[in-house]
């Protein structure tokens, strides 16, 4: 429960701020031989094709593949970039662009992981498989086979453009929400962080060493608020929604009524109690815990799976920060 009694679902109200189009697409279109990086002319990144990065499975998702070993897949260096705004200064900068990089790295692992990991099995096994599949093979294709380069039609702005509603603003337990006008066509996004989120550790500035021996906030990191909002993104999520019958407009934050268990779709326990009792499939954090226990498990190779996360343990909780009691919530 959150100060006031609010029930604090962010997405709720980033339906309300209207943005002028040209406001929102002043990055423009580009073409798939564009691949600098946007803001930034003189960085030019080789070409990177879809088979060079071990997503050349079969996307009927019946193929199992955990052999590719986590060497095999590093951060790639060619991408198209969002633009990112408000950044404070060179070395935030700097670190967002690389838990950008870092997103895709999760996504990656989580990819390799949907079939009979125990991440998978914790947050979305015996869910539709090929929906899990597509949600992670179109983060993949947004940046390597689709000409219309998704990612440059976000930008990622270190707390609400100065136009907009500030959700960040006397949360600080929100890590960031993402700003989508409410019609189709809905390419064109705003991805707020707030200040939480900057204060997790990039994955870089993280080591095997310091993981828990169950999940818990130890496994946090900048890029898994990046790939919680990306799961909201519809355009991004199209080929995924497009599978339900009828299409799904878009992946949710789980709501429940106060005193449910859980009450919201938020951190890791509360995201594996919705996969036993709910559908985690319309809950963006079960995507993003997912994620971040298989990049880890990939990386760390741990002689027995990692313990189940707790209840009462916060997925979230800031070094020094213990006044800050509430777990964070992406919007
Ligand atoms: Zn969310």
């Amino acid at each position: 429960m959150l100060p006031g009694g609010q029930s604090g679902h962010a997405y709720e109200v980033r339906f309300k701020v209207a943005y002028p189009t040209s406001e929102l697409t002043r990055q423009g279109s580009s073409n798939t031989s564009d691949i600098s990086m946007a803001g930034d002319a003189d960085s030019v990144y080789p070409d990177w094709d879809i088979s060079s990065i071990g997503l050349d499975r079969d996307v009927a998702g019946a193929s199992k593949n955990g052999s590719a070993a986590f060497e095999q897949v590093p951060i790639p260096e060619a991408m198209v970039y969002p633009n990112f705004e408000q950044f404070p200064d060179a070395k935030q900068l700097d670190r967002i662009k690389q838990a950008y990089r870092e997103s895709f790295e999760l996504a990656r692992s989580a990819y390799h992981s949907l079939d009979g990991t125990t991440a998978y099995d914790r947050y979305l096994g015996g869910t539709d498989s090929r929906f899990n599949l597509y949600v992670f093979l179109g983060m993949f294709e947004s940046q390597v086979s689709n000409p219309n380069q998704l990612f440059k039609k976000m930008v990622i702005w270190y707390g609400a453009p100065p136009d907009a509603q500030d959700d960040c603003k006397g949360r600080p337990w929100m890590l960031g929400y993402l700003l989508q006008k409410p019609d189709f066509p809905d390419e064109y996004v705003h991805l707020i962080v707030c200040t939480r989120t900057m204060q997790l550790p990039l994955i870089s500035e993280m080591s095997c060493d310091h993981l828990s021996d169950h999940i818990d906030k130890s496994f946090e990191t900048i890029a898994a608020t990046l790939l919680h909002e990306y799961v909201h993104w519809s355009a991004l999520m199209k080929r995924a929604l497009e599978t339900k019958n009828p299409p799904q407009r878009k992946i949710h934050d789980f709501e429940a009524p106060p005193g449910s268990d859980p009450e919201n779709g938020y951190g890791a326990y509360n995201a594996m109690r919705i996969k036993e009792k709910h559908d985690p499939t319309d809950n963006a954090d079960n995507y993003a815990w997912f994620a971040l226990e298989a990049f880890w498990t990939r990386k760390c190779v741990p002689k027995e799976p990692w313990g189940p996360p707790r209840k009462g343990e916060p997925s979230c909780d800031i070094e020094g920060k213990e006044d800050l009691a509430e777990d964070c919530h992406a919007g």
